[in-house]
């Protein structure tokens, strides 16, 4: 079986990897001509742990894996293409922006020569994937090809690991002919037992926001149950545990902290609340969970000015950039938001990462970089723990 991957950023690179890894030949397809050449050259555009190892063994040696920024080259004989470009949200409104996906589809509409498979791994709203078929069909007919929604919800910074050993996986089909490819391909997948939930389109497109808003809405309920407690002197990390124990409830997500920031979280709870509104349907739970976050990296600075023991010009360090440990991914990063509101207050911040202080450093070059957590902490009047460290250094082969 032979597949494309259309648009090789995180979702696109790590799944095209495991793909490969599972023994399908997987070409990854990219517009950025700089970001190919980089990974062809063996440089990995981003941190992610066993990535580069999965490189070296299908790019070079298996030769499983290519990559090309010519779609028409890579579409010669695929069997299912994917795409896997990113859903931002829009500037102004909060529904997502899905220029690259109605651009890949008129390409891929120009390159179907026999058969195929389209499948959707980008977070797309409901209803995105039937407009994704008309857009072909206007070009080719439908007996040449099949729509398919097949949501990813791996995570940065495990992104290998839970692509290959996944809850689930969900595939949204309209035909018996790509539910049967599609199930051929997460065949590997049974060793493990991984369920697979077989849908309609519609149904596996709102899985993956459903899922998505659910983890972020736990995260806000957790972060106001944290703050009835600091005023009543209770231990939210108790209450937490007591809670998590229960099964119905269980323990994950329910860290209380600055708030959910990161590629997916942000957006997707603002499309999904977009898509409810579109619909006239009251979701405003997820209206708070949205606002409340928001305002989240305000809130900290005001419980770190209220100590009195920081003002205008003292020193603070910020450990940790990224949106959560175990990435360089620093889009809608709740550290940097509470860096840039302190830095208002005329607070200097020393910083420190890991891994992400290159990107760091492209978003906010007025921040203070230091190379270790000591120099950064040294002679400061606060110190901030924004992304957790409990981290061991990754392999210099790892930072790619
Ligand atoms: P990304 O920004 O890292 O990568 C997208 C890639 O698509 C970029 O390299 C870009 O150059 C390329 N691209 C854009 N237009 C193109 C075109 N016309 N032709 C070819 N390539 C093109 O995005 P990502 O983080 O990989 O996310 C992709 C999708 O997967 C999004 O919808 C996201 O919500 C979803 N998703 C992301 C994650 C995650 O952890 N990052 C997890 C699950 C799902």
């Amino acid at each position: 079986m032979k597949l494309v991957m259309v648009g090789t950023g995180y979702v696109g690179l790590v799944s095209g990897a495991c793909f490969a890894e599972f023994g399908f030949e997987t070409v990854c397809v990219d517009k950025d001509q700089n970001h190919i050449e980089k990974i062809k050259k063996g440089i990995c555009p981003f941190f992610e742990p066993g990535i580069n190892d999965l490189l070296v063994k299908h790019y070079q040696k298996t030769k499983l894996l290519s990559f090309t920024t010519s779609l028409s080259e890579a579409m010669q004989n695929a069997d299912i293409v994917f795409i896997t470009v990113g859903t931002p949200s829009r500037r102004i409104e909060d529904e997502a922006d899905l220029t690259a996906v109605w651009d890949v589809s008129h390409e891929i509409a120009k390159n179907i020569k026999s058969y195929c498979v389209i499948a959707t791994k980008s977070t797309v709203p409901v209803g995105t994937t039937k407009k994704i078929k008309k857009i072909i069909e206007s070009k080719i007919s439908s007996e040449n090809f099949d729509v398919v929604s097949n949501p990813e919800f791996l995570r940065e910074g495990s992104a290998i690991n839970d692509f290959m050993r996944p809850d689930r996986v969900v595939i949204g089909t309209e035909s018996e002919k790509s539910e049967k490819l599609m199930r051929e391909l997460y065949r590997p997948l049974m060793l493990n037992e991984t369920p697979i939930v077989s849908t309609t389109i519609e149904t596996s497109e709102v899985i993956k926001y459903a899922s998505n808003s659910f983890l972020a809405t736990k995260i806000s309920f957790i972060n106001q149950v944290a703050d009835l407690c600091e005023a009543v002197d209770a231990n939210v990390q108790d209450v937490a545990k007591g809670m998590g124990i229960d099964k119905r409830i269980g323990s994950k997500f329910l860290h209380a902290g600055p708030g959910f920031g990161g590629s997916c979280f942000p957006k997707d709870v603002k499309a999904f609340a977009a898509t409810a509104k579109k619909f006239n349907i009251d979701f405003s739970i997820l209206e708070a969970v949205k606002s409340f976050n928001e305002n989240r990296p305000q809130v900290i600075v005001k419980k770190i000015l209220d100590t009195k023991k920081i003002d205008t010009n003292s020193n603070v360090a910020l450990l940790g950039l990224s949106f959560k440990p175990n990435t360089d991914d620093i889009r809608d990063s709740t550290s940097l938001k509470i860096a840039a509101i302190l830095q208002k207050h005329n607070i200097k911040i020393n910083c420190y990462d890991p891994v992400a202080m290159d990107n760091a450093r492209k978003h906010n070059k007025t921040l203070n970089f230091f190379d270790s957590v000591y120099d950064a902490c040294e002679g400061v009047n606060a110190i901030i723990i924004g992304t957790c460290l409990l981290y061991t250094s990754p392999s210099p082969r790892d930072r790619g």
